[in-house]
């Protein structure tokens, strides 16, 4: 239920702290210069649906110290996408003295679908400002698995990641972007969303930030109807085998528990939910996380996988991962903490704010530890799970798995060493003020050994390296998943022979207390 395939490396490798803009910040930001201008129109094929995005840029500013020639920018394969740059048709620069030649290359491909890029650069000196152009094509349809960034059309509309339609300036002085739409290919009520706002935005940073948003245009249907509700509101595509309305109701009322629960984003950032249907060689939805929004992306009988249940786990999923955030480290490897922990918080808290009823859980507490001991991953460093990327699933998933297994266990610990009086939340939540508040505090393994050291004692930072970094198998207390399911032996059965683990067996103890852990 709480599979989001694909969804590490992306959140690894785009999340984007929540950044609170204080008045005199905005006050600043208003002088700030526009160095990035897109406007995005979206063009209908003869079928009507979304062929591709026009684009028309307009890049301010000047070169940065030391630059002779304008470098643009763009991905050839983005995170698990494929031919970003390819599909972005006659590009043209041009300035005051008309058009401006470009030379390209791209960097050598990365291994696993990871990122790599294409380089343009001009073949005389520009003046600002300056004009590029290029219409960026949607994917056509593709059996390749993969997470949903690639633009896509989907029931008369466009969506997808930033990253793969916006050619970006490498070498010009610009803190101060600007995206607009050109409707003009929809009917009236038609929308132009992004994670950074509804309609025309500005924002803050680097351009390149822009690339780390999800966008949507067309005839969307909406929830709320309009603005938000708490500050959260979703807009999709497609006609989906549940009904959208109700699911979105029910997650804008997740999100504001997930707000009181996790405290310390206090109030809540805007949130933005986006959900499209997409043609999919899986029957399966899965959601990929941005700043403050995520995607959820499926087929039209993308429930057959969970037998006509509503992707809820997914949905609550990948909300979480906004306090969740990330721990500073090698690429790939922190998704221990990432994946591992907002697994942990989808598991448990769903039950804990009753949107989930005991059935569910132990339905988890039935896979997990099974999914850890049964894993090909098993005693993989986390190094190698990395290198291994998005050329086999199961070997992926593993830092999910073991990082849920590792924060449980952490979880029982915490609470018996102190007698009951704290438990990983009480932990993590002085973790997370620290993170987001305290000037100069870095984040990373090292401030994690020091702080489980802490808490549990030295032999926890051994540990923490032995269990998840060198990926040493491990065995949780019995206390693991709370006070209703008790430990017991388990032999599990895998291609490589049998391995000794722990299975975990509902109780007598009162369903009323299964929580209270
Ligand atoms: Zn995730």
């Amino acid at each position: 239920m709480n599979r989001t395939l694909f969804s590490a490396l992306a959140a690894l490798l785009l999340v984007i702290p929540v950044l609170a803009h204080s008045a005199s910040q905005q006050a600043d930001a208003e002088a700030t210069p526009i160095g990035y201008d897109a406007v995005l129109t979206p063009r209908l094929g003869s079928d009507g649906e979304v062929s591709g995005i026009a684009v028309v840029l307009t890049l301010d500013g000047g070169l940065t110290d030391g630059e002779t020639r304008l470098k643009l920018t763009a991905p050839v394969v983005y995170v698990g996408a494929y031919g970003v740059a390819d599909r972005m048709g006659e590009l043209a620069v041009r300035d005051a003295d008309g058009p401006v030649a470009l030379s390209h290359h791209d960097d050598s491909e990365a291994a696993g679908g990871f990122p790599y890029l294409r380089h343009w650069e001009a073949q005389r000196e520009v003046q600002f400002p300056v004009q590029v152009r290029y219409t960026a094509a949607t994917e056509p349809h593709t059996d390749r698995r993969g997470p949903p960034f690639n633009i896509k059309p989907s029931k008369g509309g466009v969506s997808g990641s930033g990253a793969t339609f916006l050619v970006l300036p490498e070498n010009t002085v610009s803190t101060r972007s600007r995206v607009g739409w050109n409707l003009s290919a929809f009917g009236e009520d038609a929308a132009g969303i992004a994670s950074f706002g509804e309609g025309e935005f500005e924002l803050d940073g680097a351009p390149g930030d822009l690339w780390h948003g999800w966008y949507m245009a067309g005839p969307v249907g909406r929830y709320p109807a309009q603005g938000d509700d708490n500050g959260f509101s979703a807009a999709w595509l497609g006609d989906f085998p549940f009904d959208p309305t109700e699911e979105m109701t029910r997650a804008a009322r997740g999100y504001t528990w997930l707000g009181g629960f996790f405290g310390y984003l206090d109030p809540p950032p805007r949130y933005r939910v986006f959900m499209r249907i997409v043609p999919y060689p899986i029957p399966r939805f899965s959601g990929t996380a941005l700043g403050g929004s995520f995607m959820l992306s499926g087929p039209p009988n993308g429930l057959e996988d969970t037998g006509g249940e509503p992707p809820r786990g997914t949905i609550f999923h990948e909300m979480i991962h906004m306090w969740v955030g990330g721990v500073q480290g090698p690429q790939g490897v922190t998704s221990w903490f990432s994946e591992g922990l907002t697994s942990y918080y989808t598991m448990v808290l769903p039950l804990r704010g009753g949107f989930e009823t005991l059935d569910d859980y132990t339905e988890t507490v039935d896979r997990l530890p099974e999914r850890y001991y049964t894993s090909p991953a098993l005693g993989m460093s986390a190094q190698a799970i990395t290198e291994v990327g998005f050329t086999n699933n199961d070997i992926r998933e593993m830092p999910y798995v073991r990082g849920n297994l590792y924060f449980a266990d952490l979880n029982a610990r915490i609470r018996a060493a102190s007698n009951g009086r704290r438990n990983l939340d009480d932990f993590m939540r002085e973790l997370f003020e620290r993170r987001h508040n305290e000037t100069g505090y870095t984040f990373d393994h090292e401030a994690w050994v020091a702080a489980i050291s802490t808490e549990l004692g030295a032999e926890a930072g051994t540990e923490f390296q032995a269990r998840i970094i060198d990926g040493e198998v491990f065995f949780p207390v019995a206390g693991t998943f709370g006070p209703c399911f008790d430990r017991e032996p388990a032999s599990y059965e895998t291609e490589s022979g049998a391995v000794d683990g722990y299975r975990w067996q509902r109780n007598d103890v009162p369903e009323e207390r299964c929580a209270e852990f």
